[in-house]
């Protein structure tokens, strides 16, 4: 300890409050224990402040423009101006509404909050700077410690975020001008959604994508309904080509591509977007300190309690592995707490849903059709497009499907995978199904409200059954 610290004492030292660390010290205050949380920056971390929410506000805002713009069918002629400095300050609102209802959910579970960089000093002990010059700093001394740094954006050698020509997606949501021209670079989730919405904007954008398909991860037939949308609003996309490096131009940039051949192409922008995946933040941490190694990813090992191999040290969300979304942060920052606390607590993921806020919506959980093979399933598909569904085609989006994958001896449902209106909340459904071991009979059995999209659901299983109403069956 340096001379001047002050050192305090915690039962339980959680550093970052993204949706990982902030659940977990909530949970951990609710269970009696003395919580400190350490939280460099804002809270909420990335999902609230540069992530999750502020994306998916800017996603419905742009949907309330561009659905408007494109509603002739419905008789309705609009021509809505953006003004987007009015549409990001109402982003920053929603975001501060969050990050300032997190901080008081803290307080009133009795969590001691603390500003400042976290770095371990010894195996029970950690140091925490705080931010500028003369700020000073801390020890604080801990009989556990909840590791939930999260997670920052990858650079690519040569396209270094400098936040006016190359951005990465925390400032590509904070632009307060719309670009004419947008390069993104990384055809997944996050590159996907934010060019969906700088295309409902008027920008034009481009799409680069290393690999030969847009959406990696996701089923071919889910991947191309996204990818349909997303060319009839503009967006152009040139696969097999990697981001080589970019020069500046007097009217922006230009960014040079080469393909497998060496072959390079030139795309002319005001600035490129870089999305090509998230590395987890324990590089900082100084954990040879409390000799923890992460694997060659940067990731830490945990069990199915969230403990890492110093048993009094856990690490949750993003920070801890794949699969890096908030619901599952949270989800582990609940059991850590509990297991801090003496609870029998254990992480049984029987699925991990995921959505992706593109237009249309995807919204998948547990097994596709191949997995259940491959794990040894005999499985059963039924399908449902949302054409056939009357609550799509009278809020005109009906592009997309329903498909539920179950065992079909037992009929258990093993997994969905939605794509069209509403997927993201869809998806819950079925999510609940796998949790509670349903089965088609279950999900055919309940009687789900008419007019809806999810009787889509419904449609789907009873189409594995053979006994679709609304579809031909299979
Ligand atoms: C654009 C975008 C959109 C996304 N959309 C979705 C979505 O729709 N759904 C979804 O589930 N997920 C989404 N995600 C992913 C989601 O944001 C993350 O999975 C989630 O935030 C991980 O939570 P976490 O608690 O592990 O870490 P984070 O939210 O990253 O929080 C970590 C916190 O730790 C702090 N910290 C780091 N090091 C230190 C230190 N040494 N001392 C003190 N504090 C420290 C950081 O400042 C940060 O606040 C999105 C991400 C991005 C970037």
């Amino acid at each position: 300890m340096v001379v001047g610290d002050i050192a305090t004492g915690t039962d339980v030292l959680v550093i970052g409050a993204g949706p990982g660390g902030y659940v977990a010290a909530i949970r951990a205050g609710q269970l009696g224990l003395d919580v400190t949380m350490v939280e460099k920056n804002a809270y909420g971390g990335t999902c609230l402040n540069y992530g999750c929410i502020p994306s998916k506000a800017l996603i419905s805002a742009t949907d309330v423009a561009h659905n408007a713009a494109n509603a002739e069918d419905m008789g309705i002629h609009a021509d809505p101006v953006v003004d987007m400095q009015g549409m990001v300050a109402w982003k920053d609102g929603v975001v501060n509404q969050l990050t300032g209802g997190v901080e008081k959910l803290m307080k009133a579970n009795g969590v001691n909050l603390m500003q400042g960089t976290a770095e371990f000093a010894g195996e029970n002990t950690v140091r925490v700077a705080h931010g500028g010059e003369g700020q000073g700093s801390e020890s604080i001394e801990f009989d556990s410690c909840i590791i939930a740094t999260g997670s920052r954006p990858f650079e690519i050698p040569g396209f270094e975020f400098d936040g006016e020509h190359v951005l990465s997606s925390r400032e590509a949501l904070a632009l307060d001008e719309i670009p004419e021209k947008l390069v993104v670079v990384g055809a997944g989730y996050i590159g996907m959604e934010l060019s969906t919405v700088f295309a409902k904007l008027g920008t034009d954008v481009t799409i680069v994508e290393m690999l030969d398909d847009a959406l990696p991860g996701y089923e071919s037939d889910v991947a191309r309904v996204v990818k349909k949308k997303a060319e009839a609003l503009g967006i152009e996309f040139h696969f097999g080509e990697a981001a080589k490096e970019w020069r500046k131009e007097a009217d922006g940039m230009t960014v040079v591509t080469e393909n497998e051949d060496g072959e390079t192409s030139e795309f002319n922008a005001d600035k490129t977007l870089v999305a090509v995946g998230r590395q987890p933040v324990s590089d900082t941490l100084n954990l040879e300190a409390v000799g923890l190694e992460p694997d060659e990813k940067g990731f830490l090992q945990t069990d199915d309690q969230c403990r890492t191999d110093v048993g009094h040290i856990y690490a949750i969300g993003d920070v801890a592995g794949e699969p890096m979304l908030a619901h599952k942060a949270s989800k582990e920052g609940h059991v850590a707490a509990e297991v801090i606390a003496g609870e029998p607590s254990a992480l049984d993921y029987q699925a991990i849903p995921a959505a992706v806020f593109t237009d249309p919506e995807i919204g998948t959980v547990g097994m596709t059709q191949a997995e259940a093979e491959e794990a040894g399933f005999e499985p059963v598909v039924g399908k449902f497009p949302f054409m056939a569904s009357g609550r799509a085609l009278s809020t005109g989006h009906s592009d997309g499907f329903v498909r539920v994958v179950a065992d079909e001896e037992s009929g258990f449902i093993l997994g969905g995978q939605i794509v069209g209106a509403e997927a993201s909340e869809l998806v819950a459904e079925l999510a609940l199904a796998i949790e509670m071991g349903a089965t088609l009979e279950d999900l055919t059995a309940t009687i789900h409200t008419h007019p809806t999209l999810a009787e889509a659901v419904m449609e789907a299983a009873a189409n594995a059954k053979g006994e679709a109403i609304h579809t031909l069956n299979r």
